[in-house]
């Protein structure tokens, strides 16, 4: 199995839905063991999603907006497990105002930043006292490199995202520890529903040569395990895009 014995830290799960909820059923069906992370309001519901899971994994609390969450997390970690062979970031917000990008205030952006982008980084910063060589960080980008019809301080906040993947692939190298992201096509999730007129990325498939079904978190979920796994041992500060081809289409 490509996970085998590995302890993975998986954020993000909030529903069946979630791209998280499919790494962590995957992973788990690959021999890992899995920690699951939520917070707030959304902690019970996550508990419950994750009743759905081939093993029903801990849940702990983690807002990446919370400077104490994330100050002792390695030690609320190592009451379930001494290690971590990956960590998955699978972790996006923006306030409404974020979605107008003319409009916008920067309240708006620096939650849209700070949640969705430099989060990468506290998460991983965070986790660190528990990895070590061989250890993986993988996370969820919508491709940054374009302006989509909505998106907006969502999007720049996904550069940021993709550009810290890049500083902290520099910065973890020398401890063995790799960091990489998946560029996921539309998949209707929570969080993607919250971007008005999402229904507008119905038109992907339409431009992609394999295809592409919004419904289906799979392929994201398969890239993400293979990541996470031995398999890509000299691959870190890439974007792997899982879109169907859709980013190398001219028309
Ligand atoms: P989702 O709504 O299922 O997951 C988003 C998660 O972010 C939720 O579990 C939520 O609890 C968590 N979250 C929000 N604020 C947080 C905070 N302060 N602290 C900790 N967790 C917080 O949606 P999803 O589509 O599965 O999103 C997962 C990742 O995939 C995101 O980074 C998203 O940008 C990325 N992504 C999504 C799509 C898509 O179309 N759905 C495409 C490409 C990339």
């Amino acid at each position: 199995m490509l996970l085998e014995g590995k302890k993975l830290l998986v954020t993000g799960v909030l529903m069946d839905s979630s791209i998280a909820f499919h790494v962590a059923r995957l992973a788990q069906e690959q021999g890992a063991e899995v920690i699951l992370t939520s917070f707030g309001r959304t902690f019970r519901i996550t508990q419950s999603i994750a009743k759905r899971l081939p093993t029903t994994p801990e849940v702990i609390e983690l807002d990446v907006s919370d400077q104490e969450h994330l100050d002792t997390l390695a030690e609320r970690l190592r009451e379930h497990t001494d290690h971590l062979d990956g960590v998955v970031h699978s972790i996006g917000f923006a306030p409404a105002g974020a979605f107008n990008f003319l409009e916008a205030d920067w309240e708006d952006v620096a939650t849209a930043v700070q949640v969705s982008a430099y989060s990468l980084k506290s998460l991983t910063v965070a986790s660190l006292p528990l990895m070590g060589e061989g250890g993986s960080v993988v996370g969820l980008t919508l491709d940054a490199t374009k302006a989509w019809p909505v998106y907006d301080w969502m999007g720049v906040a996904k550069a940021a995202f993709e550009s810290t993947n890049r500083y902290l692939a520099r910065d973890l190298g020398p401890k063995g520890i790799r960091s990489n992201l998946v560029s996921a096509g539309p998949i209707a999730t929570t969080a993607a529903r919250s971007i008005p007129m999402f229904e507008q990325f119905e038109k992907w498939g339409e431009r992609s040569p394999l295809g592409w079904d919004l419904r289906d978190a799979e392929p994201a979920a398969k890239a993400c395990v293979a990541l996470l796994s031995d398999w890509f041992p000299a691959t870190t500060g890439e974007i792997v895009h899982v879109d169907g081809g859709f980013h190398a289409m001219g028309f």
